[in-house]
């Protein structure tokens, strides 16, 4: 949006005083705005800006990240020790939401690129993923689910006392618990499993998106780079080494997309009441046929030796029991 970019390359001006944040160069734009590095002539200190796109949709969606992040910020994390960014201020400028935050560093994407896609050393892959699930412990506690954790959205704190960290950013997306109003969210490439099959979820599908990072982290590419959220699933079932369990496919909304059923496992069995439906993978040629359009399937392309020091024992078999991804991390912790 143009419009937006010469806004921004002009001065944001808050209401408290005349010229109070300066702009001085573009750190980043995502889906629902632009962010700003800007100097806070209040403070005498640096801050991030994010400017959000001036539609209505996204400012309610803005409202929500800022409700959630000062409660995070507030209720759950008051001294600031849990690896989540810190809100400073929010305000209306010009028919769009600004909301300032405490200045942080590259993002791991950027991170990853720097180093031209290799991956990290275990060391850093072992600090960035404790204070990751750090964070995502206080979410859980607070019943919040980002719902679009991604190494774009983790930061690279400031050295002090130069030890590594990170910071988890971006509450644009995120919601309450068992208030989940929306089933297309989460990136592609860290989309869960209960997403792409529509399934009810929770704070688990942070924990998908979790171990798809920590795995991207080490071997320096994404676990899971589907063309198409058939390609991503396919990727998820070769790499767990079977398909979801018939019972959740039976109740999930989009297996349809996904499976083909192949009759009743159980025929004539009372307690299963004749829904014992049962499922296969859809073929390419039966995707091809669904939406006439062929999802491009690559080749693996990362260097699978590195992947087998990683586990990725994903107990499918609990999904039906209850018991969401959440045994992801014990993959990774213990590796
Ligand atoms: P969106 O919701 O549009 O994705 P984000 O909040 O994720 O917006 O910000 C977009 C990008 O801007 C981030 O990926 C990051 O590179 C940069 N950014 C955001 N917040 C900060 C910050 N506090 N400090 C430094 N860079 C930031
Ligand atoms: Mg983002």
């Amino acid at each position: 949006n143009s419009d937006l970019i010469l806004y921004v390359n002009l001065e944001l001006v808050n209401k408290k005083s005349d010229r109070r944040y300066i702009v001085e160069e573009m750190l980043g734009q995502g889906t629902f705005g632009q962010v700003a590095k800007c100097w806070d002539a209040e403070t005498n200190s640096y801050v991030a800006v994010k400017v959000i796109k001036n539609q209505p949709a996204f400012y309610q969606q803005a409202i929500m990240e800022v409700s959630l992040l000062s409660m995070l910020n507030d209720k759950f994390d008051p001294d600031d020790q849990h690896h989540i960014v810190r809100m400073l201020d929010f305000f209306p400028w010009k028919n769009h939401l600004c909301i300032t935050f405490e200045m942080l560093g590259h993002n791991l994407y950027e991170l990853l690129k720097k180093n031209n896609l290799r991956g990290l050393q275990l060391q850093f892959v072992r600090t960035f993923s404790r204070q990751i699930l750090d964070a995502l412990i206080v979410m859980k506690g607070a019943g919040i689910i980002h719902c679009d954790l991604k190494p774009e959205n983790i930061l690279i704190t400031p050295k002090v006392n130069s030890a590594a960290g990170v910071k988890v950013i971006d509450f644009g997306s995120a919601c309450m618990e068992g208030k989940t109003i929306y089933s297309y969210i989460q990136s592609r490439y860290y989309r869960s499993p209960e997403v792409l099959l529509g399934y009810p979820y929770t704070t688990a599908i942070d924990m998908w998106s979790f171990g798809c990072i920590v795995a991207e982290l080490y071997i320096g590419l994404p676990l899971f780079p589907g063309a198409s959220e058939y390609d991503v699933l396919s990727r998820m079932i070769e790499i767990v080494g079977g398909q979801p369990p018939d019972d959740l496919l039976r109740e999930a909304k989009n297996t349809r997309k996904f499976f083909k059923h192949v009759g009743s496992i159980y025929p004539g069995n009372e307690a299963h009441d004749g829904l014992c439906s049962s499922y296969r993978v859809l073929t390419e040629d039966e995707v091809e046929a669904r939406d006439s359009k062929k999802p491009k399937i690559g080749k693996w392309y990362f260097p699978r030796g590195r992947l087998d020091r990683l586990i990725f024992a994903y107990p499918w078999k609990n999904l039906n029991e209850g018991n969401l991804p959440g045994l992801f991390s014990d993959a990774f912790i213990y590796y």
